[in-house]
């Protein structure tokens, strides 16, 4: 069977190809991708109503191109999978649309997807797939959990933050530095050059003794420190050079003060749950301290680390197909002929 994904939750038009094979694991043909961040980037933010607008341009010219990249005709398409949420609603309206329109078109059932559920499954794309039961953390621009996955649909959450997710501390501190959106990616190459034992930072609820995450404080931490460097609001001081060293130490405290949370408390769901596996999942899986210092430390714990392919860390058509089609592998969803517009721009994963 033919599965095509399509993603709009955020910022990204994602597109792709996943075939079902009557056994084995799905196969993913082709995906496309088109990133809205140099649209945003003017405002240091995603704007909903651009976003949307922008999927709508996209998503058929990306569409296309997947089933030319496959080989593939549009009506050899078994089943259309869209994202159905949490999201932007205006954003996941427009691939819900094109979904259901081209699922009447071809006379196609269709299928909605958890965004989450798609990152959470994505590393089964890499070339060493894991196996079921995990430990999972999730770590995206919107989410930070750590949650049990004992196989597809079972879902226990752990813990999650209470505020602020992983991805957006790391956004929000690279704002406040003055650096482009989205800021994560940013930050972490200034950290490069930076100290990492320079300014003292908060590592929020690491004692805690649950599993749950706070963010907020470190955000506050950043900006009082460039307040005391009379920094805050005044690029011309954050453009500086004289000021690049401080500001890469400052990134680079700010790195090491969130990837130590993620680490011990990843550590602790793996200790509480005596698994020994753990999949990393979401944008911020793509940051190269997290995942060496996570390598190193499960490493000595007998623990296996999976990530996704680091193109796939963000969003992308991909996850979105694949998770369509372990679920049809697995008996865990009903495709749907009944086009509908009931998208979940809050939808927790764990209830499903
Ligand atoms: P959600 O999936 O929760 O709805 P999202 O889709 O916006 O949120 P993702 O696309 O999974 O999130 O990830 C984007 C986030 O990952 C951003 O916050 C971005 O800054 C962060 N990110 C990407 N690369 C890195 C990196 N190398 N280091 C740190 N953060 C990173
Ligand atoms: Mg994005
Ligand atoms: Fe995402």
């Amino acid at each position: 069977r033919l599965i095509l994904g399509v993603e709009s939750s955020c910022d990204e038009t994602g597109l792709a190809l996943v075939a079902l094979p009557e056994a084995g694991a799905p196969v993913l043909l082709a995906h496309a991708l088109h990133s809205q961040i140099d649209m945003h980037q003017a405002y240091g933010g995603v704007v909903p109503e651009l976003a949307s607008r922008d999927h709508i341009r996209r998503v058929v010219p990306l569409a296309r191109q997947v089933l030319s990249e496959a080989g593939r005709r549009i009506d050899e398409i078994d089943v259309v999978a869209f994202t159905r949420g949490p999201g932007l609603a205006g954003a996941l309206l427009v691939g819900a649309g094109m979904a259901c329109a081209l699922g009447v078109a071809i006379d196609r059932p269709l299928l909605g997807v958890h965004h989450l559920e798609g990152h959470l499954l994505s590393p089964f794309l890499s070339a060493d797939p894991p196996e079921f039961p995990f430990v999972a953390l999730l770590v995206s621009g919107g989410h930070t959990q750590l949650m049990r996955v004992d196989g597809v649909g079972r879902y226990t959450l752990l813990g999650e933050t209470v505020d602020d997710a992983a991805g957006e501390a790391f956004d929000k501190s690279a704002k406040l530095m003055g650096l482009p959106y989205p800021g994560g990616p940013h930050l972490a190459r200034l950290a490069e050059e930076g100290r990492a034992d320079a300014f003292e930072l908060p590592r929020p609820m690491l004692h805690s003794g649950n599993h749950d995450f706070s963010f907020a404080g470190l955000k506050t931490a950043v900006r009082t420190h460039l307040v005391r460097q009379g920094w805050l609001d005044r690029p011309d001081a954050l453009a500086d050079p004289a000021n690049h060293a401080a500001l890469a130490d400052l990134a680079a405290s700010a790195q090491t003060a969130i990837v130590e949370v993620l680490l011990k408390k990843s550590l602790g769901a793996l200790k509480a749950t005596g698994l020994k596996r753990l999949v990393v999942a979401g944008g911020v899986g793509a940051n190269r301290q997290l995942r060496s210092q996570l390598d190193q430390a499960c490493g000595r714990r007998g623990v296996r680390v999976h990530y996704p392919e680091l193109h796939l860390c963000t969003d992308n058509g991909a996850m979105i197909a694949l998770a369509a089609a372990m679920r049809l592998q697995t008996g865990q969803a009903v495709p749907t002929r009944e086009p509908s517009f009931d998208v979940k721009p809050r939808w927790d994963l764990a209830a499903l």
